[in-house]
């Protein structure tokens, strides 16, 4: 097969540069790993940062330009509620092409179908977006099908509810209509180039049910594969904690980020960058889980049994309404932090206040939050390895009646083991035997933690970790023990492109023919959508140009 550009990835950064190079002229293959478009972006909450002075900023009148949106996001003096700079690592040539980009990125998705709920910009669902203007715009269903249940949105919700169903599914529609072909269930393997580490990016290889085929690009390949936290080894390099035990990606199992688009790049030279970001404590890079008792459980993802994916999703999971139900203990049984604590912090607007560009003071005007729930869920628990090993939720019938929920299949996953029940806490410590629990729960660890803990509810003061006054003891047969490990979300650092979202090599050389945007790309930390439609719209522009 043969076109002039070959996108890999059909999320949110590979269909916006799709369907620019397609009505520049060019032929466009788009090759998707899974059996359906979106990736991440599909099972996203919507949420848009775009900016720089939008039309629907306009009509609200709020104040934004290019210049206010780069001087946000290259700001020294912002740090994070936590105390981390997340502006500070970002690549102003990168951020400055995001800045020009994103006005006419979002007239790019108002033209090609997008419907946004009707209402002014806000700050919701942001993370890294800028301080100083609200920028969010949320993209609505309509009548499209939701990933997560297979069925339309309820009606009085059609025009309302934020999802990234309502972002993708329009701009499939549009790439089809503008005659771009989508290869489904096509992965890439490798990238070809004329030399090892020299002249023009080819073409690419790919696998499709089993064959190996080859697609040449005759003008560039765009990759657009979505990032990197899903694959052990490559994660491990930025952030050695994060061993096999987090496999509870956000997105997953609609796609993974499994670093082929970034190794493909690296086999042909190219180098990472920005690799602060990504190991910085801050936004949704890492999160507490929402959900507990199932493999997939962050937060704002919901697999209910409509949806296409749920064999693999296999469990809806349980809300956590109140941390106060739960206590969480690691591998050996034994508690390590306040459950009620939060995940890193997020930057966002009107966070600092009051404000101002590039001040000193601005540090000062944070309400810190010096939270480090992660990071003691993350510990290593002493046996010579890393990673803190599964974080179980503990927790008693009576909790469950508190939190009305159901302990059995489909809302919990007991077959895959991430969710057990038993009479006594001893035996329910001895039943954890999943494959992450790579050391037996001493029964009488559980147990004495426990009845620690009850003891500290009777005396009203958690002695240990400073739970805010421990309200219940865990005490009513049966008792539960329901999967809690962190869950990893967003990749923030990726491979190193300029600002035409061109590829470049480690000796600082453009590797001509190939682009990378969204998450793969490295460079910018921010959340999300606003930086992946962006850059793609950058990328099929330029490399169409
Ligand atoms: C649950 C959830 C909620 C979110 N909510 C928001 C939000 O409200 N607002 C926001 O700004 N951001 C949100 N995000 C983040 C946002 O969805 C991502 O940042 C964005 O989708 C990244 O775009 P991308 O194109 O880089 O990757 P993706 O959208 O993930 O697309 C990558 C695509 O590449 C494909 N692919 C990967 N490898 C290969 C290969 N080797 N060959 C072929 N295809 C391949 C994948 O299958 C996938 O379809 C959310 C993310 C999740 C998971």
């Amino acid at each position: 097969m043969e076109a002039d550009i070959v996108v890999v990835g059909a999320g949110a950064a590979g269909l916006p540069a799709a369907i620019v190079a397609r009505e520049a002229g060019a032929s466009v293959i788009v090759v998707e790993a899974e059996a359906d478009i979106g990736g991440h972006a599909i099972t996203s909450g919507g949420n848009v940062p775009l900016g720089g002075g939008t039309s629907v900023q306009k009509k609200y009148g709020i104040g934004d330009s290019p210049d206010i949106l780069f001087k946000d996001l290259t700001d020294w003096s912002v740090v994070e509620p936590n105390g981390f700079p997340d502006y500070r690592y970002n690549d102003h040539e990168i951020i400055r092409a995001f800045a020009d980009n994103s006005a006419p990125t979002f007239e790019f998705l108002l033209s090609h179908g997008v419907v946004f709920a009707d209402r002014a910009p806000d700050q919701r669902g942001g993370g890294a977006v800028g301080n100083s203007v609200p920028r969010e715009m949320h993209a609505v269903p309509v009548d499209w099908p939701l990933v997560q249940t297979g069925a339309p949105a309820a009606p009085e919700e059609r025009l309302t509810f934020s999802t990234g169903n309502g972002l993708m599914r329009p701009l499939e529609a549009a790439a089809r209509k503008a005659g771009v072909e989508i290869l489904l269930e096509h992965r890439l393997t490798a990238l070809h180039r004329e030399g090892i580490r020299s002249g023009r990016v080819t073409g690419i290889a790919a696998t499709h049910g089993g064959d190996s085929l080859n697609i040449n690009a005759r003008t560039a390949v765009i990759l657009a594969t979505g990032g990197s936290t899903g694959n052990v080894e490559f994660r491990r390099m930025f952030d050695p904690r994060l061993t096999e035990e987090y496999c509870g990606l956000a997105g997953m199992p609609w796609s993974n980020q499994d670093a082929s688009g970034e190794i493909a790049g690296m086999e042909v030279g190219a180098a990472l960058w920005g690799l602060f970001n990504q190991s910085g404590e801050f936004g949704a890079t890492i999160t507490k889980p929402g959900r507990i008792g199932t493999q997939y459980g962050y937060v704002n993802l919901h697999w209910q049994p409509g949806s296409k994916v749920f064999h693999k999703a296999r469990a809806t999971g349980l809300r956590v309404s109140d941390w106060q139900n739960v206590i969480l203990v690691n591998m050996l049984g034994k508690r390590f932090y306040d459950e009620t604590g939060r995940q890193f912090t997020a930057n966002n607007y009107n966070v600092i206040r009051p404000y101002v560009h590039g001040h000193y003071l601005n540090a000062k005007n944070i309400r810190y939050e010096p939270n480090n729930w992660l990071n003691a869920a993350m510990a290593g628990i002493g046996d010579g390895k890393n990673g803190g090993g599964p974080i179980w939720a503990i927790f008693d019938s009576a909790a469950v009646a508190r939190e009305k929920w159901q302990t059995k299949p489909p809302h919990v996953d007991t077959e895959a083991g991430f969710f057990y029940e038993a009479g006594t806490i001893e035996e329910l410590a001895a039943k954890i035997t999943m494959k992450y629990q790579r050391v037996p729960m001493p029964p009488e660890n559980l147990a004495a933690t426990v009845a620690l803990y009850n003891n500290f509810v009777v005396d009203g003061v958690d002695s240990d970790f400073g739970k805010p006054k421990p309200l219940y003891t865990i005490e009513k047969p049966p008792f539960y023990a329901a999967w809690s490990t962190p869950v990893i979300h967003d990749t923030r650092a990726g491979l190193r492109i300029n600002a035409k979202c061109q590829v470049v090599d480690m000796r600082g050389a453009v590797i001509p023919g190939l682009y990378c945007a969204g998450e793969s790309a490295g460079g910018f930390s921010a959340h999300g959508l606003g930086r992946a439609t962006c850059q793609g719209f950058i990328a099929g522009h330029a490399a169409t140009g």
